[in-house]
């Protein structure tokens, strides 16, 4: 006899979901915390940004190429449900300027209290404080094996996270689970995360931001991205949107061209020669306050030219140095900043193994995925709280009320 039906491991977003929608399966959920939903506390700063507006479309069109993957998770527990979900518990939300719903109240934990009411409703039994350290296929299904006791069940959920923000409990453990249940992973690494370039010149500017600005990304000689959003100096190098919701795509020695300008190189160019006809003696510092960059930015760009010069005072080879600055700005990526700073993870347990339907192993009947302990992850903004709830659902749903 089982000691339960249905065991999921991991007590996040998903393992929640996925606890509260299994249907009348008796559950326990195994949570190595000594809370579930620590890092679902730490959200959007503790506001908790649950999902986003727009149709389920343009919702998937945000995950990196797994579109096709999520299409039946997110169609089957849509952006509207998740928030007629925490709504039907007390919790009202509102869209921000943005489009990221958030609750009211702004506070995650009235999120977390919805998710952990709707589990005591279904009543799961809740095994907190003890992580588990192995998981093992048996004749009739699993035994999980944790620090201090053995659990076997018919049907199991692996909701055990990523690795970023190891101290919140996702410490990557979850993929030693799926390998050891024949699971591949695809290595994991830090997602939407910040940068750091060591001999990057701006770091005196720290904290100077740029609205709605182009980058470009250049990997052994040729573009491999071009991105688009809000860019920020940081002290280590680079931040902001732009950088955040494409940082999953750079690899260290990658080069980066900013423009700073938000023109092209020969608008710019035709700029600077026009000037001198209009404006007779137009100098190289008036030239720069006429465009759309931060004034702190300009001493760094002029370097030793002189703000007072006349532009056809400068020589051809400062002049096209100074306007390469402004629209390709090099900054060498050293390195994507870790999983202490990461908000997600890329990579992670192989969806080409599970069935998008249910979220079932291909490999192994009975056992499920749900959350971001696959390798499945969203730009900011709400995305992967979204993915987190809707595979919980899924899995829930398919594992609580698949034939035992
Ligand atoms: C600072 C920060 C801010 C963020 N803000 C947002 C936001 O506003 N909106 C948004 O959409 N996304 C946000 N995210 C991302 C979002 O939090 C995650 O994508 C989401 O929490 C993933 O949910 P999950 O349930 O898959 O995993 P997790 O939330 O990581 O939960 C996994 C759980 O499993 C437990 N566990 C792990 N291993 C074991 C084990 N071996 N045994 C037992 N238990 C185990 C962990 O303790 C943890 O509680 C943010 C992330 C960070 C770090």
């Amino acid at each position: 006899m089982d000691d339960f039906p249905l065991i999921i491991i991991g007590g996040g977003p998903a393992g929640l979901m996925a606890a509260a929608s299994a249907g009348n399966r008796p559950t326990l959920l195994i949570e190595s915390g000594p809370k579930p939903g620590r890092k679902l506390l730490i959200t959007a700063a503790g506001q908790c940004n649950i999902t986003h507006r727009g149709s389920i479309p343009e919702l998937l069109a945000r995950y990196n190429g797994r579109e096709r993957f999520l299409r039946p998770a997110l169609y089957g527990f849509t952006n509207e449900e998740v928030i007629a979900f925490f709504q039907d518990r007390g919790v009202e939300t509102f869209f921000d300027e943005k489009d990221r719903c958030l609750p009211r109240s702004l506070s995650a934990r009235d999120v977390l209290h919805a998710l952990l009411q709707a589990c005591r409703d279904r009543g799961i039994t809740l095994h907190q404080g003890d992580r588990v350290i192995a998981a093992e296929k048996t004749a009739g299904g699993f035994r999980v094996i944790t620090k201090t006791r053995n659990f076997t069940c018919s049907r199991l959920i692996i909701a055990t996270g990523g690795k970023s923000f190891p101290k919140t409990g996702s410490d990557g453990s979850g993929y030693q689970l799926a390998e050891q249940l024949g699971h591949p992973v695809i290595p994991p690494r830090p997602a939407l995360t910040g940068i750091e370039s060591d001999h990057f010149a701006l770091v005196s500017l720290a904290g100077l931001s740029f609205e709605d600005r182009t980058i470009e990304v250049y990997r052994n000689g040729k573009r491999a991205g071009r991105y688009r959003g809000n860019l920020l100096i940081t002290h280590k190098g680079l931040s902001g949107p732009v950088i955040i919701n494409s940082s999953r795509n750079m690899r260290p020695g990658d080069e980066l061209r900013l423009n700073f300008a938000d023109l092209s190189l020969e608008n710019l160019n035709e700029r600077w020669n026009r000037s001198p006809k209009n404006g007779g003696s137009r100098t190289v510092g008036l030239f720069l306050k006429g465009l759309d960059i931060p004034r702190r930015l300009i001493p760094e760009l002029l370097g030793s030219l002189d703000p007072e010069h006349s532009l056809s005072q400068v020589k051809k080879q400062d002049r096209i140095r100074l306007l390469n600055d402004l629209t390709a700005y090099p900054a060498t990526l050293d390195r994507l900043q870790g999983w202490n700073t990461a908000m997600v993870t890329a990579g992670g347990a192989d969806t080409a193994k599970f069935d998008p339907k249910t979220m079932e192993s291909r490999l192994v009947k009975g056992l499920y995925f749900a959350g971001e302990v696959m390798d499945v992850d969203g730009d900011s903004g709400g995305y992967n709280l979204q993915a987190a709830f809707s595979t919980g659902f899924l899995a829930g749903q398919s594992a609580g009320n698949a034939e035992a």
